[in-house]
């Protein structure tokens, strides 16, 4: 597979294994989705580890759509980013995720995942750019996600788009650390604000493995030293959330704190939040 990121195996399947036919009739309706506005995103939740405020809300795309029902960004990001109908649909994405963000308290980030193929894209950092000026939102709280594989595929203009993405002002995430087969090089110089420990060394600490043990006290201490900080994805338990403050991870995501939710629950969390 191409894809070397997070979960490669269960975001690829699904698009390996359709037919062609098939594959031909979701991306007409993919086509068409983009026109027709059937994309929502939903939000969810990153909490500080400590004090379990949240931070930020990851932005995640979802697809209603009239023919096929809820489509999950599992089954048609990778055709997205097969047929690159994923610039236009990225796009949207971005703009949107700033514009609500634009209505959540100052301190509250948004990440936004971004795919090799949009950051690969000569010029991507102007639709940043327009994004954050038709919004209003401040540069300081849009996070752009990415991860290992843009440096399999193009590293110089991977780290360059990067590059001009932080001089705006935004943070840069490592999405789904440790997935990829990539060199730690580009670490020495690109300064991520945020290494995201993928939820398979979560659920393989929690399950007592010592490798995952192991490896997330690594990276927690490489991203110590190198000024960075760490969210540990897909955390589900009380249990779990222990064990990560306890292995020092900075911040927390998963179902535990909150699942994904539609923008309004979002708002309504912080009003609860702001009320304690
Ligand atoms: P991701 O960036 O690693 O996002 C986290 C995924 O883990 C989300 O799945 C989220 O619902 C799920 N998750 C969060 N906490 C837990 C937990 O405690 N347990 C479990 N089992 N799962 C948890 P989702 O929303 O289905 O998204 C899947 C992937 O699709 C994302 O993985 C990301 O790679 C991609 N994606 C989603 N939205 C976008 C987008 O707007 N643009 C791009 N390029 N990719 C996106
Ligand atoms: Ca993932
Ligand atoms: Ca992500
Ligand atoms: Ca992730």
């Amino acid at each position: 597979a191409k894809d070397t990121g997070g979960g490669a195996h269960c975001r690829f399947e699904p698009a390996l294994h359709a037919s062609a036919e098939e594959r031909r009739r979701l991306e007409a309706s993919l086509r068409q989705a983009i026109l027709s506005d059937e994309f929502v995103l939903h939000y969810q939740p990153v909490v500080d580890a400590r004090s379990e405020k949240i931070v930020s809300f990851e932005a995640l795309v979802r697809w209603n759509s009239p023919e096929h029902g809820f489509v999950s960004p599992g089954k048609f990001i990778p055709l997205a980013e097969d047929t690159r109908l994923i610039v236009p649909i990225g796009r949207w994405v971005l703009q949107q995720a700033c514009m609500e963000a634009r209505a959540w308290p100052e301190h509250v980030k948004v990440n936004v995942n971004v795919s090799p193929e949009q950051l690969l894209e000569p010029h991507f950092h102007e639709e940043v750019i327009e994004a954050l000026a038709t919004s209003g939102l401040r540069p300081e709280r849009l996070e752009v996600e990415v991860t290992e594989s843009i440096f399999v595929r193009d590293a110089t203009t991977a780290r360059n788009s990067l590059e001009q993405i932080m001089a705006l002002g935004c943070s840069v995430a490592l999405d789904d650390f440790g997935t990829g087969y990539s060199s730690l090089g580009y670490l020495r110089t690109l300064r991520f604000s945020t290494i995201k420990v993928d939820r398979s060394f979560v659920q393989g600490a929690a399950q007592k493995s010592n490798e995952s043990l192991a490896i997330i006290n690594a990276v927690v201490a490489m991203a110590k030293s190198l000024d960075m900080t760490t969210t540990a994805e897909g955390v589900e338990t009380p249990e779990e959330a222990e064990l990560i403050r306890n292995l020092g991870c900075d911040k927390i995501q998963g179902f535990y704190f909150g699942r994904p939710m539609v923008k309004e629950d979002a708002r309504r969390l912080f009003k609860r939040h702001t009320r304690q």
